[in-house]
């Protein structure tokens, strides 16, 4: 039996059956048997239970592997739904082109970027990955295929973004790409002292730069709350600067974690130590420098299997986004609560969302402040602080972000996406995840 599993190993009791998707013109049927309940699966970067189908089949669509066409002259890709952005990035960067919007792992497929609209450093600028997808097909469980767009079945379209895989399996995207003079990323690192500053960064640098990150010492109180690091960037333009290129990529070597740590890895002081001196590996307060794209975007993926790190009982992730228009009290209050907690991780970033609206009825970045943040699964006080956050966030008419997720109540979930009952109507009959089954079972 395949032993599957999503990114944070929780739950862990999910015993899936799988099957694999090699050709688009696969009939739902004939693959997965008739009766039980299917679920689409790409590289299994998801957090929590959305990528999982407890009691189901999952189909595994890495076998979608295939590049259909590519327009080099417009930046106009069609690819299986497989392929992951690992892939594409092989094969457009050195034609001068860059995926429109990436997650902080490359290690996703292009299906998985769609089904939960993934968001990148650039959402102040181009929104979510939904916003280049020009077209797609869904096959559907009554063995039809639907051709979709923003002018053609638009309805599936809005709730296939963003869909969490429940409406089909999409067989082929075709997205739009965005031009690039240089693999090489223009990059500043400036120290903030606290939210107020991090505020004003981001104020600052959202008409100058394509891509903002911030790393935060989640463990830092009282006058340094909220403190970090600010990450910038823009393409370098002077044209592809091959030989450095190069040069600069193989600093960025591949590590695998051989072990799950032992817990005692995760314990507060260790944690306490690491964002200490993290905090403090810059001694200037702004530098400015010339990297790769690759530990720029996907600084993670130089350790494989990073996520043993949490050792055996797995983790959580905890993000969600509060609005502007609440002010920027909730997220102070998020991060007293974590600080006084002594509960967050190494892995703590804040970034803001720009105010283009998502196209999915279920994609979760709306205009305001985001939060992404590590919890080792500790048992009973993590999920007890899980609640108090999404107290504040429910307060704030803020959101959670199901593709982390393991844990949210139903009742938070019908708050936070409040189109719920519209999508509904679009999930495939015989399509269902964990995640599904534990939201709609009181709803
Ligand atoms: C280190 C790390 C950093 C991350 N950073 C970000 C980030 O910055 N922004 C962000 O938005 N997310 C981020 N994520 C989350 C990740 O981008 C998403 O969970 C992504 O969707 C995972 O893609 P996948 O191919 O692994 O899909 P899976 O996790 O296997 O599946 C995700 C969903 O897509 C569906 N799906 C997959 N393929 C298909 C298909 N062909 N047809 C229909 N449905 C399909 C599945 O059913 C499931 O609902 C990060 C994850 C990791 C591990």
């Amino acid at each position: 039996m395949t032993r599957l599993e999503s990114w944070g190993r929780l739950p862990r009791s999910v015993v899936p059956q799988a099957r694999s998707l090699y050709w688009q013109s696969d009939v739902l049927h004939s693959i997965s048997g008739k009766g039980k309940s299917v679920l689409a699966y790409g590289l299994g970067r998801s957090y929590g239970d959305s990528c999982l189908n407890d009691q189901g089949v999952l189909l595994l669509t890495r076998g979608l592997d295939r590049f259909i066409s590519f327009d080099p002259v417009n930046g106009i890709i069609r690819c299986e739904a497989g392929v992951s952005l690992a892939e594409v990035l092989e094969l457009v960067v050195p034609r001068g082109w860059f995926l429109p919007v990436t997650p902080g792992t490359k290690f996703v497929t292009v299906g998985g970027a769609v089904a939960n609209d993934v968001h990148g450093k650039n959402h102040h600028v181009d929104g979510t990955f939904g916003h280049a997808v020009r077209r797609l097909e869904l096959m559907r469980s009554d063995g039809s295929r639907r051709e979709c767009s923003p002018t053609q079945n638009q309805d599936v379209y809005f709730a296939t973004i963003g869909g969490l895989g429940l409406t089909g399996v999409i067989t082929w995207v075709e997205f739009q790409l965005k031009k690039i003079s240089s693999p090489l990323i223009d990059q500043e690192v400036i120290k903030f002292g606290g939210l107020d500053e991090f505020f004003a960064l981001s104020r600052e640098s959202e008409h100058q730069f394509m891509y903002t990150v911030s790393w935060i010492d989640c463990l830092a109180s009282k006058r340094n709350l909220g403190r970090g690091l600010f990450i910038r960037g823009n393409h370098a333009t002077d044209g592809i600067d091959a030989a450095r290129a190069k040069s600069v990529a193989s600093i960025n070597a591949k590590w695998h974690l051989p072990m799950d740590l032992p817990n005692v890895a995760m314990h507060p002081l260790t944690v306490k130590a690491f964002n200490l001196a993290y905090y403090h590996k810059q001694l200037r307060t702004h530098h400015a420098t010339r990297v790769f794209y690759d530990p720029f975007f996907y600084p993670l993926d130089a350790v494989h299997d990073w996520n043993r790190i949490y050792g055996k009982r797995g983790f959580y992730q905890y993000q969600c986004v509060v609005p502007f228009s609440s002010g920027t009290a909730a997220m102070r209050e998020i991060l007293d609560t974590i600080s006084r907690a002594r509960l967050g991780s190494f892995l703590a970033v804040l970034k803001t969302f720009g105010a283009k609206p998502s196209l999915g009825m279920m994609s979760f970045p709306r205009h305001g402040v985001t939060l992404a943040l590590d919890f080792a699964n500790t048992g009973d006080d993590v999920l007890r602080l899980f609640e108090r956050l999404d107290a504040i966030t429910c307060a704030a008419n803020g959101s959670v972000y199901i593709a982390k997720d393991a844990r949210m109540s139903p009742a938070a979930f019908r708050q936070y996406y409040p189109r719920w009952q519209e999508f509904r109507h679009f999930v495939d009959p015989r399509f269902s995840s964990s995640f599904w089954q534990r939201i709609m079972e009181s709803a």
